[in-house]
């Protein structure tokens, strides 16, 4: 018997999908990042309205039990208050993956620890009128934490650590009031784990959403690459990496050439078919640290982190030598190839970057096309289709935009 593809063939939810639901290490790090991001808003909202209505229900305290039990617990939820008070806290925050672990541990281990704590107070309270009835809602406080973590895009694995630790709190609490009649357990924990379980699913199906969101915004439908929004913040993070490191970053503009001739002539399929194959090649001779970006039409751009001009023209080469495809008459497909490095270059900024590889691809085209211009007149004729690639120096090479 053929393995099934999809496990919940309805929805269409593959092996490969459903492990990324239940293990959190697996994502990539445009998920890690977006999701993490996700978790931060989320926190920093629920936060807000907990540090208004916390310190309030001292209020209620005062009203339903003795002086002794509202005076105990008070400072409890003034703490309480100020932790959440300190999460919601409107902040800048540069790399929000370890930001949102530490926050949601905070914002979830807080009302099993003020349970625990609490407990021993709420039991010396009386049980009757409206003591009993505040008391009662006491030990619905685990419950809240469980189903308040279904707002959360979670995965299995942490949405079960989560209820772990509520449940390992709450069988103390349950402990502590209820030593003789174990059997009274049973109930309250069946339904945490009722509660639990569709705080698992309501994770799943929001991290499922939100991978697939992740997906369209990060990568072209049509050629795999990643979209210029994301390639842009790729390309942000290697240039502020390779900054604080004093690393190499080349960018290399690709553009196709006559492609419009391709569509004018064997109609947008053949355009498309030809991008498809154009971008398969260019990944096909990348490294697995190196980026792909479509930034437009028939316009990539390549980020090779860490590689200065020698490594790019190795690079170059390596393209070029795979080629590009032929186009539907049967000529071979060239490129012309604008390059800047950081060092090299002096380049301030991304933006900088990116001009200066633009003018110089503009360079290319300008001086016949299919070569790459490396800058300082450093040229490589024939990048497609001749295994030996001229390699010019002349004072005229760098032309204004
Ligand atoms: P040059 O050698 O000067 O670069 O000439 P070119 O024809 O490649 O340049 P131009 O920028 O004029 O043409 C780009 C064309 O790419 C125009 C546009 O219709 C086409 N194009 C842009 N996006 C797509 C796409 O997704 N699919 C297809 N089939 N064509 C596209
Ligand atoms: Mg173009
Ligand atoms: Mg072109």
């Amino acid at each position: 018997m053929a393995f099934p593809k999809y496990i919940f063939a309805p929805i269409q939810v593959s092996w490969r999908e459903t492990a990324d639901l239940v293990i959190p290490w697996r994502h990539s790090p445009y998920v890690h990042r977006h999701r993490a991001a996700l978790i931060i808003s989320r926190i920093q909202v629920i936060a807000a309205i907990f540090a208004i209505l916390i310190p309030l229900w001292i209020i209620v305290d005062a009203l339903a039990f003795d002086r002794w039990v509202w005076t105990s617990i008070a400072p409890l939820r003034l703490a309480s208050a100020g932790i959440c008070l300190a999460l919601a806290w409107p902040r800048q925050i540069a790399d929000p993956r370890p930001a949102a672990v530490i926050m949601l541990v905070c914002l979830l281990l807080m009302p099993p620890l003020f349970y625990l704590i609490s407990v021993p107070i709420i039991a010396q309270a009386s049980a009757n009128g409206l003591s009993g009835f505040v008391r009662n809602l006491y030990e619905f406080l685990p419950y809240t934490v469980v189903a308040g973590l279904s707002i959360f895009p979670l995965t299995a694995l942490e949405v079960a650590a989560c209820w772990l630790v509520v449940f390992l709190a709450m069988l103390g609490g349950q402990v502590y009031l209820h030593t003789e009649n174990w059997a009274s357990l049973v109930g309250p924990m069946w339904l945490l784990l009722l509660i639990g379980g569709t705080a698992m699913v309501s994770g799943m199906s929001q991290l499922q959403y939100m991978i697939a969101l992740v997906r369209r915004v990060t990568f072209d439908a049509l050629t795999g690459a990643l979209t210029r929004r994301a390639g842009m913040e790729l390309l942000e993070g290697q240039f502020r990496h390779c900054l604080r490191n004093e690393l190499p970053l080349t960018l290399a503009f690709i553009d196709v050439d006559r492609f419009k001739q391709i569509n004018d002539s064997f109609g947008h399929d053949a355009g498309d078919q030809m991008l498809r194959h154009v971008a398969s090649q260019l990944l096909k001779g990348l490294r697995q640290g190196d980026a792909l970006i479509r930034w437009g039409g028939e316009e990539f751009l390549v980020v090779l982190s860490g590689t200065d001009r020698e490594g790019a023209r190795l690079v170059v080469g390596r393209l070029g030598k795979l080629g590009f495809g032929a186009r539907p008459d049967g000529q071979v497909v060239t490129v012309c190839i604008g390059l800047s490095e950081r060092l090299a270059d002096g380049a301030r900024d991304v933006n900088e970057m990116i001009e200066t590889a633009d003018r110089r691809m503009y360079e290319a085209k300008i001086a016949g096309r299919n070569r790459a211009v490396f800058g300082q007149g450093d040229v490589m004729v024939g990048v497609v289709g001749s295994d030996e690639v001229t390699r010019s120096r002349t004072a005229s090479a760098e032309v204004s935009p």
